[in-house]
């Protein structure tokens, strides 16, 4: 039986975590769960699965709240979360929270030494110079839980070589803009653009694969996790999603993941370790499947350009590139600016910093509080 930690328990990450989960009880138990406010929601799962602590961000919670009644000392401080990251008896964290605000959470895990499977694709990105050394000296294990990096991990062999490698593929869905040339962005809603055509996530990530900021986070992710240089990534988009992620040697053989678009199947891959979870799951119909494959829509392969040079000169570009995008993607959903904006507001915040080095975390918090007050300046001259 392992024992689980599910940050980002309320979301909808979570949700699909908790599906796996309720299919394979005998072999986990929820210890703890981490949410940002919606105590309603936590009420529920408290009372399907009754973890023994759970760790709530907003500090100005409803103390009248039922969930108090079972749950009268609910974790509420950084020092609260750390400690129930750091319980011995957690085997395994699963960090989901949405945004940058999920960077402690994943910090403190590897810190920890404990066995990690990321979806807050953001904290690899903003401090992937910081915690993929972190991993190896407190001997932590990252597994992806991102389809597409979940279906590269499985199609490595076990002890892979990286030499052997000649290129990783990641697919990219398109988002709900793919036929609509750069121009057409300008009269997109945000309505049209939470409507993703193949698959149903939080409000942050929808809007990033609307942008293809996602496939760049993703590129960036895939280099770290994987320590491959960014030339050997390739972007395809594949409309239907079925293919997450492909993986082509050096002997000319290339091996591809694939599922219907279901979040459910990377996660049980992820939480199985060494072995695999039944869950239930709507299989592939090949009869009539045709899969086909495209180029990054035009005018967006700029922003792939920027997500390229972070990756070869990382330090704090990668911090950079994520604050300047949550603005920009916080500033459209409140509606301050239009769809199009976003691409300006990242490229010339991107623009205003020169590269540096790293060190610690502190510097990571520094850069992105210094890159928020810089698109903030954008998105006001962009009004
Ligand atoms: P959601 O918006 O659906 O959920 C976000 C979760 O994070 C909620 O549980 C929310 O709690 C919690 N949260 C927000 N802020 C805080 C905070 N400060 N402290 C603690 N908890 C907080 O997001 P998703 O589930 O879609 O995405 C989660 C992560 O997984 C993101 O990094 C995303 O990029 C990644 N991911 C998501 C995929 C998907 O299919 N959804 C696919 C691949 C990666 P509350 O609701 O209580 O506020
Ligand atoms: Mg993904």
């Amino acid at each position: 039986m392992k024992n689980i930690v599910l940050l980002g328990a309320t979301g909808s990450i979570g949700d699909s975590c908790l599906n796996v989960i309720r299919q394979n009880k005998e072999h986990f138990h929820l210890f703890g769960i981490g949410l940002g406010g919606n105590l309603d929601k936590a009420q529920q799962i408290a009372k399907e699965f009754s973890p023994k602590h759970i760790f709530v961000a907003e500090s100005h919670i409803d103390k009248s709240h039922d969930l108090l009644k079972s749950y009268p000392n609910i974790l509420n401080t950084e020092d609260e979360l750390q400690g129930l990251i750091q319980d011995p008896s957690v085997d395994i964290i699963i960090s989901a929270i949405s945004g940058f605000a999920g960077l402690k959470a994943s910090y403190f895990a590897i810190d920890a030494g404990k066995t990690i499977l990321i979806a807050n694709k953001e904290s690899i990105v903003a401090a992937g110079d910081i915690l993929m050394p972190l991993a190896k000296t407190k001997n932590s294990e990252i597994i992806p839980v991102d389809s597409e990096h979940n279906a590269i991990y499985q199609c490595f062999p076990p002890h892979i070589d990286l030499k052997e490698i000649s290129k990783i593929m990641i697919t990219a869905s398109g988002g709900p803009f793919r036929k609509k040339t750069f121009k057409e962005l300008s009269g997109v809603t945000l309505q049209d653009a939470l409507k993703h055509p193949t698959w149903s996530m939080g409000t942050k990530i929808t809007i990033d694969s609307a942008t293809l900021v996602n496939k760049c986070l993703e590129l960036i992710e895939a280099h770290y996790l994987f320590q491959i240089p960014e030339s050997k990534i390739e972007i395809v988009v594949h409309p239907q999603s079925i293919i997450h992620s492909m993986v082509t040697f050096i002997d000319g053989s290339t091996i591809a993941q694939m599922s219907n678009p279901n979040m459910e199947v990377p996660i049980a891959n992820a939480l199985g370790l060494d072995q695999r979870l039944p869950i239930n799951f709507e299989a592939i119909n090949f009869s009539g499947l045709n899969l086909s494959f495209e180029p990054i829509p035009d005018g967006r392969e700029i922003i792939f350009e920027i997500a390229r040079e972070v990756c070869n000169k990382k330090g704090n570009l990668g911090v950079i590139f994520n604050a300047s995008n949550e603005l920009a993607v916080d500033a459209f959903i409140t509606k301050k600016i239009d769809f199009l904006a976003i691409y300006k507001v990242i490229q010339r915040t991107f623009d205003h910093f020169s590269c540096s080095k790293v060190s610690t975390l502190e510097d990571i918090f520094e850069y992105d509080k210094q890159a928020r007050i810089q698109a903030e300046k954008v998105i006001k001259s962009l009004h």
